[in-house]
């Protein structure tokens, strides 16, 4: 049967990921299409109108927002903004009756992560976090590598992420905005590949932060930082994650060989290889497969799977938590 509905996704937050990576990335999606922004800044929805032929009567701002409660043209509402903002937004998408996407980390706190959580269950509508990677091929190809066990049991991971920060007046930099710093940005994503490579919880964790090697740029958020989960299993992983200095790795040594990516987690394309060769896979764009994922699933009226919902980003901002406090007590935390 021919299935041409696509659903309408809103952008809220206009910045660098909405510009640069998520609106292109709708012109290319099967299941979805940019269908609204909301934006702070008139000038930008200006431009977006004409660019994307966008009508006024999908353009909000951050006060009329929930108005969107009745355009039946928005299916979707996609928070963009700072991670001290996800929360806010999330729950006034839901309380307007849309499924909800929201970047990552999903929120600063567990806390706010339940408020999410609640406010899309209460209201009958889907909460996603927008982990890309979960519909990326080379991402797929580890994750099934690992929990398949295909090298025999994990032994050991190295998963880290980092790079080196422009701007200090930005948003990252600051505590409260971003809850902190790297760990909460891109160490997301070693705590990500950690967990979906052995398919297992951490049972405990120990961490360190570095010493600060440039104190005036890193005057609220750590500057480096590593840390150590022990898994059921017996697996054990080493992640950094930095702003001053860049890395992005993903290596699970097993008992019968090793895989790696590397890059493991940037827009791609990835490039992985194990102890038999060089991991083949196609190269897609990583926002308009998750997107379409995302949306696939929605129209088909099914249950988004468990890995890339509120739950999911939750465990994530808990074992982030986590961290920052064996870094801060020296004490090793169990989970
Ligand atoms: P930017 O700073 O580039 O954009 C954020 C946008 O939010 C701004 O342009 C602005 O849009 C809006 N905004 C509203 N209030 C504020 C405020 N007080 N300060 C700053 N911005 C404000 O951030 P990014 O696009 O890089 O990141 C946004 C989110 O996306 C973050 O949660 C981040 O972690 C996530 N992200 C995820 C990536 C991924 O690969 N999954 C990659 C990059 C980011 P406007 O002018 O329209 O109001």
């Amino acid at each position: 049967p021919l299935q041409t509905r696509k659903l309408g996704i809103a952008l809220v937050g206009l910045g660098y990921y909405s510009k640069n990576l998520l609106a292109p990335a709708l012109q290319q999606t099967q299941h979805c299409r940019l269908a609204g922004i909301v934006t702070g800044t008139p000038a930008k929805a200006d431009e977006w109108m004409a660019k994307y032929n966008i009508p006024k009567a999908n353009v909000y701002d951050y006060k009329n927002f929930d108005r969107i409660a009745d355009n039946p043209d928005i299916d979707i509402v996609y928070v963009v903004l700072p991670n001290s903002m996800h929360t806010e937004f999330v729950v006034r998408a839901a309380q307007a009756g849309k499924h909800v996407i929201c970047e990552k980390p999903l929120a600063i706190t567990e806390a706010e992560c339940d408020q999410m959580i609640n406010a899309c269950r209460k209201a009958n509508k889907q909460l996603a976090v927008g982990y890309r990677l979960h519909y990326e091929p080379f991402t797929q190809e580890v994750m099934r590598l690992g929990q398949q066990k295909v090298f025999g049991a994990v032994k050991f991971i190295e998963s880290s992420d980092g790079f080196r920060i422009g701007d200090p007046s930005q948003w990252r930099m600051k505590k409260a905005m971003a809850g902190g710093g790297p760990l909460m940005d891109v160490g997301i994503y070693a705590v990500q590949g950690a967990r979906y490579v052995t398919g297992e919880e951490p049972i405990s964790v120990t961490a360190q932060f570095s010493a600060k090697t440039e104190p005036q740029k890193f005057k609220e958020v750590e500057e480096t930082m590593s840390w150590q989960f022990r898994f059921p299993s017996g697996a054990m992983s080493n992640s950094t994650t930095s702003y001053t200095a860049g890395v992005e790795r993903l290596y699970a040594s097993c008992e019968k060989g090793w895989f790696e990516l590397s890059p493991a987690f940037g827009y791609g394309p990835l490039k992985g290889r194990t102890s038999k060769g060089p991991i083949e896979m196609p190269v897609v764009n990583h926002q308009a497969a998750h997107m379409d994922g995302v949306s696939k699933t929605l129209l088909d009226g099914k249950p988004l799977p468990d890995h890339i919902t509120g739950e999911e980003g939750k465990r994530d901002v808990r074992l982030l938590q986590a961290i920052y406090r064996a870094a801060e007590t020296g004490r090793t935390i169990n989970l």
